[in-house]
């Protein structure tokens, strides 16, 4: 454990003067185009703590977007990283191999769902994973066309923003995209209630609606993969209905199209599972991994079936920082920490926690639309009383509330209108509900 205090702790009003001082420097010194969300700057953080430059104490309910699931600088991987710095910063995998980049290929082909024979390939970023899966899929197949989904989020690079349904702010004005990207409609179960009880429950309904889009707009034969959250991110953590992606998979699989499940925010524990596919009992042809993967490094994967990882010719993936030993060291000790402290369960907990609550305060106010999530992965969708209209606006106040209170919250969803949690699996029980109590006073207060 952090020997930072595990107690929330307001020194000064938020910001402080010293964060108002950096945010001063950042406004001269950094593109306007890089946003923050929180008006403080960090200084130390661990457990479910993050400390600011001012001495406050802030509960952390974000994990730096879902990354720190495992908690911020967590023992195993500060010693694992200052060990292999000491060693060797880098040589490039490509040039000079090393163990560690292999150990991580292993873990994963052994933690990822599916019983087959699989390869990795490790990269930087979620983005640049997604965009080598793409590749990956398009040798194998010999076709070109991708079909991603509405409210999906791929990243931010030029594949990726084609793939990423919402525009503002991540798509305007930075076109023209990739072309040969498809979008289907989505199993969105709060807002598919309009159009009936059926289709909100029923994911095989929701599944034909999507399957009939991909065959009329694109066709099988064109199609060389179908890309999915398995639980959408900053879509607005969107659960499709039961059903929905089995049926998806089985169309891909009946067509020869490679299903490719971006777990990049919901991997390595986050929802209750090592990996959100579990839920479903499927197993996906490539699955990509990041965010959560090495507790902050920059880390990320494509793993798969053998013979699709397989497809490429030799040199073709790679890139020169891609499984840095220093995250792959940190990989491994992340991945050593969720089994061995049993952070599955641990998440699983934390669901059950911040379910009971939520759904407490939905009970007792229309204004909570939607409670919904897996794991230590959970959101409320805001609305207009007793309406399904989004309201954006209060989910910014809110979330603005609990800033100023010392609680670390992040929105998402196409509207905006969605509250999500995604504390570390090392926050406690107290800090936990602490953070609730806030939220639910700031919401009362609104
Ligand atoms: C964050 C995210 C990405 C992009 O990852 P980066 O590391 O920011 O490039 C891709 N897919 C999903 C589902 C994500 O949440």
């Amino acid at each position: 454990m952090s020997t930072l205090e595990q107690s929330r702790h307001l020194a000064t009003a938020i910001p402080g003067p010293r964060s108002k001082e950096l945010i001063e420097r950042k406004a001269a010194a950094v593109s306007r185009g890089i946003g923050t969300t929180m008006p403080v700057y960090a200084s130390r953080a661990g457990g479910g703590i993050v400390e600011d430059v001012d001495g406050n104490r802030l509960i952390d309910l974000g994990s730096g977007i879902a990354v720190t699931t495992i908690g911020n600088a967590a023992p195993r991987v500060v010693e694992a990283v200052r060990a292999q710095v000491a060693d060797f910063t880098h040589t490039c995998f490509m040039i000079t191999p090393y163990e560690g980049y292999v150990a991580v290929a292993e873990q994963l082909n052994r933690l990822t769902p599916g019983s087959y024979e699989k390869r990795s390939a490790l990269f930087n970023s979620g983005a640049e994973a997604v965009e080598n899966a793409i590749k990956i899929a398009r040798t194998y197949t010999r076709r070109q066309a991708v079909v991603s989904f509405d409210h999906a989020y791929h990243g931010r690079t030029n594949l990726t923003m084609a793939l990423t349904a919402k525009s503002m702010p991540y798509k305007h004005g930075f076109g023209p995209f990739a072309p040969e990207i498809y979008r289907a409609p989505l199993s969105y179960p709060f807002r598919d209630a309009e159009f009936g009880k059926e289709i909100a429950t029923d994911g095989e309904l929701a599944a034909r609606r999507a399957i009939d889009v991909i065959d009329k707009q694109v066709g099988a034969d064109n199609l060389a993969a179908v890309i999915i959250e398995p639980i959408q991110g900053e879509g607005g953590f969107i659960v499709p209905a039961e059903g929905f992606l089995p049926a998806l998979l089985d169309w891909c699989k009946k067509n020869e199209v490679v299903f490719i499940a971006d777990e990049v925010q919901t991997g390595f524990a986050r929802t209750g599972r090592m990996f959100a596919c579990e839920h479903e009992g499927i197993e996906p042809d490539l699955i990509v991994t990041a965010k959560g993967i090495a507790d902050g490094l920059p880390l990320s994967a494509v793993t798969g079936r053998v013979e699709i990882m397989d497809a490429p010719h030799v040199s073709g993936l790679g890139g020169t920082y891609g499984g840095n030993p220093v995250a792959c060291a940190a990989a491994l000790a992340t991945i050593e920490t969720i089994e061995s402290e049993h952070m599955v369960e641990r998440a699983a907990a934390i669901e059950k926690l911040m379910k009971d609550r939520l759904h407490r305060m939905q009970a007792e106010d229309d204004r909570i639309g939607d409670v919904r999530g897996r794991g230590a992965m959970i959101a409320m969708e805001l609305v207009k009383a007793g309406t399904t209209e989004p309201d954006g606006e209060l989910t910014k106040k809110l979330a603005v509330g609990c800033h100023t209170a010392g609680v670390i919250v992040l929105t998402c969803g196409t509207y905006g209108n969605v509250l999500r949690f995604l504390p570390p699996l090392s926050i406690s029980d107290d800090l936990l509900n602490e953070g609730l109590d806030v939220l639910a006073n700031v919401l009362a207060d609104l």
